[in-house]
């Protein structure tokens, strides 16, 4: 069991009785389920696509399955890279949870940039102190793109 098969959805919630309205907050289309939030909501989607291209990737859409054999397939050593990603996609779980509780409690909303931002943040801060060769070209690339001082 992953924390994704724990989160309570609205659709969840739904079916237990708990809310009356399924659409999506982020997109509002769909009705909001496990799969939709992390597999065809147009604004995870869009962001995901933002962060893969701060880091020169493009990958064709993914399901949420595709992504984590992705990532464990591929995701291996210690480059800046790998380490971009790995930081990068736990904070774009959590960022969009966030932000769909954002929504729905606060009445809140940001935007895709906005939620970049947030994500690049992070991963900024996390990477900020480490030891890496700037003179590596696609090192400066991805130091630039993200911020890492
Ligand atoms: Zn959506």
């Amino acid at each position: 069991m992953t924390i994704i098969d724990i989160l309570p959805t609205r659709a969840r919630l739904s079916r237990m009785g708990i809310t009356t309205t399924v659409s999506c907050v982020l997109c509002t289309d769909s009705n909001e389920s496990r799969s939709h939030l992390f597999d065809n909501c147009s604004t995870a989607t869009s962001l995901w696509k933002a962060i893969l291209t701060l880091n020169h990737l493009s990958k064709l859409h993914m399901s949420w399955d595709e992504m984590l054999s992705w990532a464990s397939s591929s995701w291996k050593g210690k480059s800046l890279l790998t380490s971009i990603l790995k930081i990068a996609w736990c904070s774009f779980i959590y960022t969009i949870w966030e932000e769909r509780n954002r929504r729905i409690f606060q009445g809140r909303a940001r935007t895709i940039e906005e939620l970049l931002s947030s994500i690049k943040d992070i991963v900024g801060a996390q990477l900020s102190n480490r030891d890496l060769n700037r003179m590596d070209h696609v090192n400066s690339l991805l130091c630039n793109n993200w911020g890492i001082g």
